[in-house]
């Protein structure tokens, strides 16, 4: 048979051979090195043999594939370790993932952290034993039969899950085997010595909060040690700004247990943050001729039947409560309100389109595992709004929301995003409303108005919101997975279900269409968001203490006092140390809680009615007249300077 390599070459055997052999035969530093094949264009596993003519090529560590591989097989080793230090913990799954690799366990008692590194020591002695690998394949009684006779009960939930026609696998390292379809490296000694045990999670069996909650230990690793390095000191700087941590140590919000779960609180320093917030979005909305309203954050059962989110929404949502002879809901969105606001009067085409916004709070049921901070809480404010518009008008009103998403972007310097045109999945009826027509003239229609805007764009399948299509422009936090940050969506289902109509030209009754829409999404995550891309350093616009200051002792209170007052009378937000501590340390702190300015007042300035300044680089300036600073961080305030 005829070997094409991946670099033209052919190599001719007279016998079947698998692609590791083949690999060895090329050169022995290949053999050493390989980690997967790609056969006629198909990832397989190394022991696959080739018996006819066919196109080779050797995936090493160094290539995302052979990496994958690598990282599944140290999970299979991290899995074996467990194995021997707690031999009744059940085994659920051990796939890698975009960073490294997991596995979720089952353990008798829980563990903690600390045995993370006793685990990572019982993996070196299985790297070290060099184990080879066996791949075999068992009908299905028999593979079941052996998931239980080793007393592994979710392999045999994954077996007995399995299509009727699967080839059922396994793979067997000295004495620890396991369910799997591979690929995996020749042997354990191949993982080599880069790998490190991450952290614990908790992670509901098969994703479903109604199933038992299982340790999950993620994990990672690299061919080489300085990769799995740089990788650790990477995760460091992403603790770093972390928003919790930071939101923490800068007096931002806090969580509180017996307030509730996910219902994050945000202190004075984090509110003034919010207000600025609230304040800017809303005016880029009266520009843009919005209206704002204020609606209550519960509904009847019946508000929800009506729009839809009983049926298609409600796990999302807390569970009803009784009220006399009603049922109540906390919202999860705003749509139904602003939906009876729109029917509250008779609209015409000449006051089409109506704007209706609120910074609405809203509650979702999140499972606790998902919480993370402000970034996903069960409480949170939406920067909500609701178009509603004649077809004829949708272009225009959806480009007009696409620039206020950029032009928002410019002022807050967010560059690093990606826009999706989220879709429905068509097969699933559960999730979205069922509609054929409807979903291609509003999937197409969205298509139309992002080419037409020449948006860069990619289209994500079953992301689409129950009632329509969506674009969503999506950003990657320091730590986790990407989320939404800013979203449109196209909406021909809503209005209907609630009988809203318009008077058309002709004197018809017509049914405008919805654009739901969030610039800032929630404000919640939005400031997570903020968090974490400055640092804590938020641009002096933004800043809850602009300027601290700070005098060098008490001689110098008046003059610190009088300089306090005059940035107070200019509007600008400042703090008057008054302690009695030295200046050394006074500095440390406000530097440490990241405070854009600071005032430092002694001797000298008192005599010369004068500043020094310190910014929080640590750069100074002297003999600074107050007028002087103060028209300085007007103009930085006003041009939003970052
Ligand atoms: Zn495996
Ligand atoms: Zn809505």
């Amino acid at each position: 048979m005829k070997i094409t390599l991946k670099d033209g070459s052919v190599r001719e055997y007279d016998r079947p051979m698998s692609a590791y052999e083949i690999a060895c035969d090329i050169s022995e530093g290949l053999g050493r090195m390989a980690c997967l094949a790609n056969i006629n264009g198909e990832d397989k596993d190394l022991r696959t043999v080739i018996d006819g003519d066919a196109a080779l090529s050797i995936y090493t560590a160094r290539d995302p594939q052979g990496l994958a591989a690598l990282r599944h097989t140290a999970s299979h080793v991290m899995a074996q370790a467990i194995k021997h230090l707690y031999p009744s913990a059940k085994l659920a799954i051990g796939p890698s993932i975009a960073e490294g690799f997991y596995y979720d366990i089952d353990f008798a008692e829980p563990i903690s952290a600390d045995d993370l590194t006793k685990i990572e020591d019982e993996m070196k002695k299985i790297v070290k034993q060099d184990l080879p690998l066996e791949r075999y394949e068992l009908p299905r009684e028999e593979a079941i039969a052996w998931a239980k006779s080793v007393e592994e009960p979710y392999k045999v939930e994954l077996i007995t899950d399995l299509p009727e026609d699967a080839a059922i696998s396994f793979y067997k390292q000295g004495d620890f085997t396991d369910l799997c379809a591979g690929p995996h490296l020749m042997s354990t000694g191949k993982v080599g010595k880069a790998y490190k045990l991450l952290n614990l999670a908790g992670a509901y069996w098969r994703g479903s909060e109604k199933n038992k909650m299982l340790t999950r230990i993620y994990a990672t690793a690299f061919a080489k040690k300085d990769e799995l390095d740089e990788y650790l000191q990477k995760l460091e700087e992403a603790k770093k700004r972390d928003h919790r941590k930071l939101g923490r140590e800068l007096g931002l919000f806090m969580t509180d247990e017996l307030v509730g779960k996910g219902m994050p609180m945000f202190l004075p320093k984090g509110y003034t943050v919010w207000r600025i917030l609230e304040n800017y979005i809303r005016d880029k909305e009266l520009a843009q001729g919005y209206q704002h309203v204020l609606t209550p954050c519960i509904g009847t059962v019946d508000l929800y039947k009506t729009s839809g989110h009983w049926d298609h929404y409600q796990k999302n949502m807390f569970p009803a409560m009784q009220v006399e002879d009603e049922m109540y809901v906390l919202r999860p969105m705003n749509c139904p309100h602003h939906m009876r606001i729109y029917a509250n009067q008779p609209h015409s085409y000449r006051n089409l389109p109506v704007r209706i916004g609120e910074i609405a709070h809203d509650f979702r049921y999140e499972a606790s595992g998902t919480l993370k901070g402000i970034e996903r809480g069960r409480h949170f404010c939406q920067n909500d709004a609701h178009l509603f518009v004649t077809p004829e008008q949708i272009k225009d009103e959806f480009s007009k929301v696409v620039d206020l998403i950029f032009d928002t972007y410019k002022d807050f310097g967010i560059t690093d995003y990606r826009c999706v045109l989220s879709l429905r999945d068509p097969a699933d009826k559960e999730k979205y409303h069922d509609d054929d027509e409807m979903w291609n003239t509003a999937e197409n229609a969205l298509r139309e108005v992002l080419n037409e805007l020449g948006l860069e764009y990619t289209e994500e399948i079953g992301e689409a919101a129950f009632y329509g299509p969506k674009l969503d422009v999506n950003v990657k936090p320091a730590i986790g997975a990407e989320y939404t940050l800013s979203t449109c969506q196209l909406d021909f289902c809503l209005p209907a279900k609630f009988n809203l109509v318009y008077i058309d030209k002709d004197n018809q009754e017509r049914t405008p269409v919805v654009l739901h829409r969030a610039i800032l999404g929630s404000l919640d995550r939005f400031m997570a968001y903020l968090i974490e891309e400055t640092m804590g350093n938020f641009p002096l616009w933004l800043a809850p203490v602009q300027v601290k200051v700070l005098p060098i002792s008490d001689r110098f209170m008046d003059y610190a006092e009088k300089v306090n007052a005059a940035l107070e009378d200019a509007g600008i937000r400042t703090e008057l140390d008054r302690r009695g501590e030295k200046i050394g340390y006074k500095i440390r702190e406000a530097q440490q809680q990241k405070v854009p300015y600071m005032v430092i007042v002694g001797q000298k300035e008192a005599e010369s009615s004068t500043l020094s300044i310190r910014n929080r680089a640590g750069e100074e300036t002297h003999d600074v007249a107050e007028d002087a600073f103060i028209k300085q961080l007007k103009e930085e305030i006003r041009a939003k300077a970052r």
